[in-house]
């Protein structure tokens, strides 16, 4: 039967410095905070260009970023890829928002007309578009419920034939404004594009990350004895939508 440890949960935050808006660290913060209510130790390590690799990680969180930031990190995150794929391999969950999602994909040609290299996590590819998709956002995941939050970006993401989307879109624009579909899934690695941050009102995606950083280890998420009316209702009032 599955125990829990007393060895802190590693989370390891990518590019903090370059790659971290529209309140992504609140994503962090939040799997830090729930993973405290749930009885489980907690460290969270940054990882910006060049620094050394963290020996442990049970947990990677990356947030979006101007195309400039992108720039800055693609080559770190080059040179850190194949232990990237390793960890994804063995089920390590990872939560990539945005502009480090498209990163984790094959490419994202800019609106200036570059192209940056992906780390092929992902089957897909990232074209900036004439104009910005900008707002709030609703979508449904068959495996993780309604997921809410805010879009801001110029890409336009076209999964590949066998690429797994994150969620359906129900408002919104999604990956590419066009096919309905929100995010990437592949092993336990989540792509998407929904800031706000994501997690504080999408308690169960946080959930999500923390039972599978948990079962690499084989522990189990301990049962959930704390009050989450305020994530549950910050989800509710974020996917109303009028009549
Ligand atoms: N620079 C990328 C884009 O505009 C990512 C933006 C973001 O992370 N919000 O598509």
């Amino acid at each position: 039967m599955a125990e829990t440890s007393t060895e802190p949960l590693r989370i390891v935050q990518l590019y903090p410095r370059d790659m971290n808006i529209y309140g992504d660290w609140g994503n962090t913060l939040t799997l830090k905070r729930r993973a405290e209510r749930y009885g489980l130790a907690v460290e969270v390590h940054d990882h910006n260009p060049g620094d050394p690799w963290p020996e442990h990680a049970d947990l990677f969180v990356g947030g979006g970023g101007q195309d400039s930031g992108q720039f800055r990190v693609a080559e770190d995150l080059a040179a850190v890829a194949g232990k990237l794929h390793d960890a994804v391999a063995r089920g390590v969950p990872m939560l990539a928002i945005c502009g480090l999602y498209q990163l984790l994909g094959k490419s994202f040609r800019t609106g200036g007309g570059e192209t940056l290299q992906g780390i092929g996590i992902f089957d897909l590819e990232t074209v900036a578009g004439p104009e910005r998709l900008i707002g709030n956002i609703v979508t449904e995941s068959p495996e993780l419920g309604t997921i809410v939050g805010y879009e801001n970006h110029s890409g336009l993401t076209h999964l590949g034939a066998g690429q797994q989307p994150l969620a359906t879109v129900v408002s919104g624009a999604g990956n590419d404004g066009q096919d309905g579909t929100e995010g990437a899934r592949t092993a336990n690695v989540l792509g998407s594009y929904l800031h706000g941050s994501m997690l504080p009102k999408n308690p169960d995606v946080a959930d999500f990350l923390l039972s599978a950083a948990l079962e690499v280890r084989g522990e189990a998420l301990p049962e959930k004895t704390f009050d989450d009316t305020l994530a549950e209702r910050a989800r509710e009032v974020a996917s109303f939508r009028p009549r």
